[in-house]
This record gives C-alpha cells, sequence and structure tokens, in this order.
C-alpha cells in the first residue's frame, strides 16, 4: 500500500526549533526532533493504523537504490514522496562511488545481491559544496580531499572547456552533472552490476539531478541496462564535445 504523503511539516520543526531557542537561548535539537517524531509516529497511526510501521517489520523489499549527496538541502525521501519500505539509500559527498570505499560498495552490493534492487538512481545536486571545493580543494582536510579526488580529476581533465563557461554557477552545474554522468559510467563497471547483466537480471541506471532553485529532479538521459552501453551509447557525444572521463 501506498501512503499518501507521511511527511511531518518540516516547518514545524524548524519552528519548533525557533521557539526553542527564543524561550530556551540554546535549542537542544535533539529534545526537538525526539518530540517531532513523537508527533508524527503517533499521527501515522491515528491516519493508517499500526499497520503503517508494523507491515514492513518481516522486511524491505525496495524497488529503488538511491545514491545522492549528504547535503542537508537535499532530502530524497522528502522530495521524490517515498513512504517507508520504498527506497534504499546511500548519501556521501558529493553522491560519490570509489570502487575501494568498503562503504559505499557495502550498499550497492547488498541492494543488488540480497535486496534485488533493479534500479540504481545516481543522483547530483545544484549547489554542491562537494563538487564546488573539488574545483579548488586547497586547504581541505586530507579526508575530503581524498574522497573527493576524482571529481577534482575530472575538472582537471575537462578545466578548458568547463572554465570557458561564462559563470561560476554554470561551470559549477556543468561539473555536478558531468560528475553523475561519470558515476552512472563507474557503476556499469563495478564487479557486481556486471555480474548481474550476466546472469540476465534487469538493472538499469539512472543519471539524475536535483535542483534545489525549484525542487525539481532531472534527468541526464545517460541511462545504461546493459554492459558497455555507456562506453558505445553516451561517451562517443561527451568525446564530440572535447569532453572526457
Ligand atoms: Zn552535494
Amino acid at each position: 500500500m501506498r501512503y499518501s504523503s507521511p511527511r511531518v511539516a518540516m516547518t514545524s520543526l524548524f519552528s519548533a526549533i525557533a521557539l526553542i531557542h527564543t524561550v530556551v537561548g540554546t535549542p537542544n535539537i535533539i529534545d526537538t526532533v525526539i518530540k517531532e517524531d513523537k508527533t508524527w509516529s503517533t499521527g501515522q497511526v491515528s491516519k493508517f493504523g499500526v499497520e503503517y510501521f508494523t507491515s514492513h517489520l518481516g522486511g524491505q523489499k525496495p524497488d529503488l537504490l538511491y545514491i545522492g549527496c549528504s547535503d542537508s538541502r537535499v532530502p530524497s525521501d522528502i522530495f521524490m514522496n517515498v513512504t517507508l519500505g520504498e527506497v534504499f539509500t546511500h548519501r556521501n559527498i558529493g553522491n560519490s562511488i570509489i570502487s575501494r570505499d568498503p562503504n559505499t560498495m557495502s550498499v550497492i552490493d547488498y541492494a543488488l545481491n540480497h535486496l534485488n534492487v533493479s534500479t540504481i538512481a545516481i543522483t547530483g545536486h545544484s549547489q554542491c559544496g562537494g563538487v564546488k571545493a573539488s574545483m579548488n580543494p586547497g586547504e581541505l582536510e586530507d579526508s575530503i580531499k581524498t574522497f573527493i579526488k576524482p571529481i577534482t580529476k575530472l575538472y582537471r581533465k575537462n578545466k578548458k572547456y568547463i572554465d570557458s563557461l561564462p559563470t561560476d554557477q554554470e561551470r559549477q552545474q556543468f561539473l555536478v552533472e558531468l560528475n553523475v554522468k561519470r558515476l552512472v559510467r563507474v557503476a556499469s563497471k563495478l564487479q557486481s552490476v556486471k555480474d548481474r547483466w550476466r546472469k540476465g537480471l534487469p538493472l538499469a541506471i539512472y543519471g539524475l539531478v536535483y535542483k534545489l532553485e525549484d525542487g525539481s529532479l532531472n534527468n541526464l538521459n545517460v541511462t545504461v541496462t546493459k554492459r558497455n552501453q555507456f562506453d558505445r551509447k553516451h561517451l562517443p557525444a561527451l568525446w564530440a564535445k572535447g569532453l572526457t572521463l
């Protein structure tokens, strides 16, 4: 059963925080979110019955693996309007996929091999701080610098084209989108992905971008559903513009 949007008003959370801040001085966000959770969970039970929660106790069977950025302004379950059990989610800085990173790899392997997820959505977003930092890593902590290094490399490889764009915002947005395309290609070459295709199991990998400016989720149309499809279908279009991944 798909429930209507179960979102507790974000506004009420922020209002509550603002109110505490005004009355007490220093807000305690944990007390606030626990209180908001109580309001939300009892509200869901009143609206839909206790099954809203108990129907998921037997396990999960999500159709979609979402890989996105940790940015607090990009709350995937909210903007996709999904409810419990629908999306398996992984978020990190710059919606990255790095094959030597056991965190991301374990999420992908679990989603494909144990949950039988058949769709992956790699989702970048406008105004991404990780992408912006990758263009000028400078004095960042080593942990961050290392994690976003593939995006820095991507920028350096395509610097001439990207730097020719007229504004900082356009340069950054272009790199956000190019990075998502790169990641669709990276994902398509992972072992668990190739194994799934070799077994004839369905798997589609999409590249999407969420826009902070209007809340829209946009398809970059670089979807792949079989091995080597990215290199055959999408890479030549990038090469034609002098771009490389
Ligand atoms: Zn981001």
